[in-house]
């Protein structure tokens, strides 16, 4: 009893700092988002078959705003068995926007990747302090080349996207937000933003930012894939449920005269895909839920071949 006395004012003083810092550290996770449901369109196909039987006039242009070098193994499964056969020799793995244009609906984006933060203060840009620790503990870390960033590659295609659509919120997703304009407005899945996710990426959000969600918990299942929302309500744009790596991570369909499926981090490179093994999700459960989604895409990819795939952070040629 004496000896807990004694203890117990410098306990309670390590317990309070080390509250205080975690609370500072991860502040951005107390910021409050201002979310409107998507407007979801009346599901006009029942089936990829009909989806992929018309394409429209849509087009993608998929480009890279940095590099995160880090052991690409670590965002995958840690009990997968074939971890022992991937490369954990470190490696650059690129930070991509994908650049859509529809005839009627103009311009949009698919994440943002990293504004010019990145080349002018390598290697974390514009990362939370939290984040910065997190890079610093696991041995990542960013580059940009000048010119490479969101801004200056909008500004080359003339392009002034109103609208980005996420596969999900982690900061090398959102870390080009501060290069578009206040008025953009930003779509994610319903369940994406929650207190870990804001305090990783609100920073990149300003006050007046406008945020919409997609529900999939009200939309159809697609098989062989989960439940997919036709954005535009005429096939040509489709958010596909691919939870896993984060609590409500998205795919996305571009149905051009080239159709193009983007897994998003629910597979982050070919080797991955290939060989089957998901993504590292926040916790086992996370990890598990990205392995039903990884069949998933493989079950898609498998049955239409004449879909092109882009993953997360694949390196190469686009
Ligand atoms: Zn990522």
């Amino acid at each position: 009893m004496w000896r807990l006395k004694k203890l117990g004012r410098p306990a309670a003083i390590l317990i309070l700092a080390v509250g205080a810092l975690a609370a500072y550290l991860l502040r951005g996770g107390f910021r409050r988002f201002e979310i409107t449901p998507y407007p979801v369109p009346p599901a006009a196909f029942v089936d990829w078959n009909d989806v992929l039987a018309h394409p429209r006039d849509i087009s993608l242009v998929t480009f890279q705003t940095g590099v995160v070098h880090m052991d690409a193994c670590l965002n995958l499964d840690p009990v997968s068995p074939k971890q022992a056969d991937c490369d954990h020799v470190p490696r650059d793995l690129a930070v991509l926007v994908h650049w859509v244009h529809h005839s009627h609906f103009g311009d949009l984006l698919i994440d943002t990747g990293f504004d010019d933060s990145f080349a002018k203060h390598p290697p974390y840009g514009n990362y939370t302090d939290a984040m910065r620790f997190f890079n610093w503990v696991n041995g990542v870390t960013n580059r940009q080349q000048p010119g490479e960033d969101l801004s200056a590659q909008l500004a080359r295609l003339n392009v002034h996207p109103k609208k980005v659509f996420f596969t999900h919120l982690h900061p090398d997703h959102t870390g080009g937000v501060p290069a578009l304009g206040p008025q953009t407005e930003f779509v994610f899945g319903k369940a994406e933003a929650s207190f870990l996710a804001r305090a990783a990426v609100a920073n990149d959000f300003s006050a007046e930012s406008k945020f919409s969600s997609i529900d999939f918990a009200a939309a159809p299942a697609m098989a062989p894939l989960g439940p997919s929302v036709d954005l535009f309500g005429d096939g040509s744009f489709w958010a596909i449920s691919v939870p896993g790596h984060t609590d409500d991570d998205i795919a996305y369909l571009i149905n051009g005269t080239s159709p193009v499926l983007l897994t998003g981090d629910a597979s982050h490179f070919a080797w991955a895909f290939k060989n089957g093994v998901g993504p590292r999700g926040w916790n086992s459960a996370g990890t598990a839920r990205g392995r039903v989604s990884l069949e998933q895409l493989r079950a898609f990819a498998k049955a239409y071949p004449g879909v092109k795939l882009v993953y997360g952070h694949e390196t190469g040629r686009f």
